[in-house]
């Protein structure tokens, strides 16, 4: 076999990444598009000693599993890896996942896993279930403005205006956007020449007061025309009948980076944050709570606060999934009104203040800045004066608290629980060892990476602690991430220093 050959092969697998595997002559290759149960005509485009890659050419015999993609632009785009694959299929192979990554990287036994695995939880919604969006404005091939996706590995364009797991306000909001740069003659941002001012939109929604947010990411510091731009989106909105304004910034970006926010950002109508309200109901009723809530935000829940989210801070993109994983950690980490507990990589104080509302003291630490005024803000406009927040990467601000405050009888360096969230990256180890020596009774670890979430929890279990439940959520259907709760126990009590 040689790069541009075609072959014919079985899908037998699918790797993490949601590409098909299939074997031919000893050799194993990976083939983007095709799913397990597929039999597919593919063209080899890389080979390495045993293993290789090959493009889906033609679906000779379609899986079981295939379904038609609801997006037309699924497999251009790359954003959804699953499209072509049946729901209970994607949640199997989720499963699989998690299960997988704690076996091979965490080194746990698989009948230990297989006991204290919970079933994955589906999405309430497998489309139109993200309340965050951020489309990159550009031009397309024929030169005309556009937002979209980048056409894989250009510079170019293709118009996606209506992302299906987006919501359908953002099409709005997008048209208007594109409208108001036509008129004024505003230039869209050229990733190779580093000119042209718009960069990127950021849309968010309140799902509970249906509060947009638009965060406009300019190569420059100041945006020309803005009223005409607040006009043209108001009357869109308005025309509509959809959504309403609640939050329009700009964020200048002016560095030749992939990251898309910059780092600050001013207001220039409205506030600048958007509110939105999340709602726990009762574990017991968790599968009855989530159809209801699925039509309308409903009565019954047992507990809720308000929060305030800037354009910098990060939130929970699939709401009705956010409430499951925050009951089931709150759930885990058993409070009963007198602990003190730990919420690292607190962002806006999300999970911080539902623990707030059932414990003695909580304290958060979170990098983000503008997240940390969030949070004081959230605790304060809920009343919840039991908390502290620090700004700071946990890794930081936690061995340096605990180093100055171990000894002196200060709760916090002996808390009962402690809650990490991390980003995909997972904790560091800096920050692990700390938790370790702060012996809590339980820790709660929330993880977006079942591969970081193996590794630490590997750590966690070999410095005195014990795995006592897992629970994957499925809170991005349609791409291959899975989120999950984890409860871990201390092992032996040693007496606290
Ligand atoms: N628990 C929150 C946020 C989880 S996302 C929620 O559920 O909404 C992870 C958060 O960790 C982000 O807010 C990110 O800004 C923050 N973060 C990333 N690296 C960090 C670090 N080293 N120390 C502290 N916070 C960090």
């Amino acid at each position: 076999m040689k790069k541009n050959d075609e072959l014919v092969l079985e899908i037998t697998d699918m790797t993490d990444e949601g590409l098909g595997v299939g074997k031919a002559d000893g050799f194993i290759y990976f083939v983007k598009d095709s799913i397990a149960g597929d039999t597919v005509l593919c063209g080899v485009t890389k080979l390495k000693k045993s293993y290789g890659y090959a493009r889906l050419i033609r679906i000779i015999k379609s899986s079981p599993d295939r379904i038609e993609p609801p997006c037309p632009v699924a497999r251009q785009c790359g954003g959804c890896q699953l499209q072509q694959l049946d729901y209970g299929a994607q949640l199997r192979l989720k499963e699989n996942k998690v299960k997988n990554a704690l076996i091979r990287i965490g080194g746990f036994p698989e009948e230990q896993i297989e006991s204290l695995m919970e079933p994955i939880m589906p999405s309430v919604k497998q489309l139109r279930y993200r309340n965050k969006a951020q489309f990159p404005i550009g031009r397309g091939k024929d030169g005309g403005l556009r937002a979209g996706f980048y056409a894989g590995r250009t510079h170019s364009i293709i118009a996606q205006e209506d992302c299906i797991l987006g919501a359908e306000e953002n099409r709005i909001v997008l048209s208007a956007i594109l409208s108001w740069m036509e008129s004024h003659d505003i230039a869209p941002y050229d990733e190779l020449s580093h000119k042209g001012l718009i960069r990127h939109v950021l849309i968010r929604k309140s799902r509970a007061f249906s509060e947009l947010m638009v965060c406009i990411v300019i190569n420059g510091r100041e945006l020309p025309n803005k009223e005409e731009l607040i006009k043209t989106l108001l009357d869109a909105l308005d025309k509509e009948g959809s959504s309403m304004l609640g939050s329009l910034s700009i964020s200048s970006n002016m560095k030749a980076t992939n990251v898309i926010m910059g780092d600050s950002f001013s207001t220039i109508y409205g506030k600048p944050y958007i509110e939105d309200e999340i709602r726990l109901f009762d574990e017991q009723d968790s599968d009855k709570s989530l159809d209801i809530k699925a039509e309308a935000l409903s009565e019954g829940a047992v507990q809720s606060v308000r929060f305030r989210i800037s354009p910098l801070s990060f939130y929970q993109v699939n709401p009705l999934q956010m409430e499951w994983l925050y009951q089931k950690a709150l759930s885990y980490a058993e409070l009963r009104g007198t602990e003190t507990v730990w919420d690292l990589y607190c962002g806006i104080g999300t999970i911080s203040l539902f623990l707030a509302q059932k414990a003695g003291k909580v304290y958060g630490v979170e990098v983000v800045p503008e997240a940390i005024e969030n949070a004081k803000e959230n605790a304060k406009l809920n009343g919840l004066g039991n908390t502290e927040f620090f700004v700071g990467r946990a890794e930081d601000v936690l061995p340096s608290w605990y180093e100055e405050h171990k000894g002196t009888g200060s709760r916090g360096a002996t808390p009962d629980v402690i809650v990490v969230d991390p980003p995909r990256k997972g904790c560091d180890e800096a920050c692990l060892e700390t938790m370790v020596r702060m012996q809590p009774k339980r820790i709660v670890y929330v993880s977006c990476d079942p591969a970081t979430l193996a590794r630490d929890l590997k750590y966690l279990c070999q410095n005195g602690y014990e795995l006592k439940r897992i629970a994957p959520c499925d809170m991005f259907p349609q791409t291959v991430h899975c989120e999950c709760a984890v409860k871990l126990e201390r092992k032996i009590l040693k007496s606290k220093k």
